[in-house]
């Protein structure tokens, strides 16, 4: 039992819109949709935030960003373009910790960002 909230939708514990899932990786909408394509890219492996992170997680940040432009491709959002974010502690935003990357297409993203 973990109160980690994508630990537990990993688990199937509480209801997510799974667009993909490997042994290693999920994805699911976000439950509140920043733009027309917004997917959250979860390593199922629980690590907090990007500090955490150490060389044995290289290999599934990898899978997890070719995923993330294999879910833009099947949207046909490959060429006009999406942008994928990982918040990392209190002044980026973050609200869960469990590493995850937004995946963000569908509308003209502006930059910087707020
Ligand atoms: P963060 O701010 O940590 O980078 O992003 C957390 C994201 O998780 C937010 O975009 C938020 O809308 C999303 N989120 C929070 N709770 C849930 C949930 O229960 N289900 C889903 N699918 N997304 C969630
Ligand atoms: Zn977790």
């Amino acid at each position: 039992m973990t109160n980690c909230l994508f630990c537990r939708i990993i688990a199937g514990e509480i209801p997510a819109t799974r667009v993909y899932e490997d042994e290693h990786v999920i994805a699911f909408n976000d439950i509140a949709p920043q733009a027309p394509m917004h997917v959250l890219v979860v390593p199922k492996v629980h690590v907090a935030t990007l500090n955490d992170l150490t060389p044995e997680n290289d290999a599934v940040v990898g899978n997890m960003t070719r995923r993330a432009a294999a879910i833009a491709a099947e949207r046909g959002y490959h060429a006009s373009g999406f942008r994928t974010v990982f918040n990392c502690n209190a002044d980026a935003g973050q609200a869960v910790f469990h590493i995850h990357m937004h995946l963000l297409g569908g509308r003209k993203l502006a930059w910087p960002p707020g």
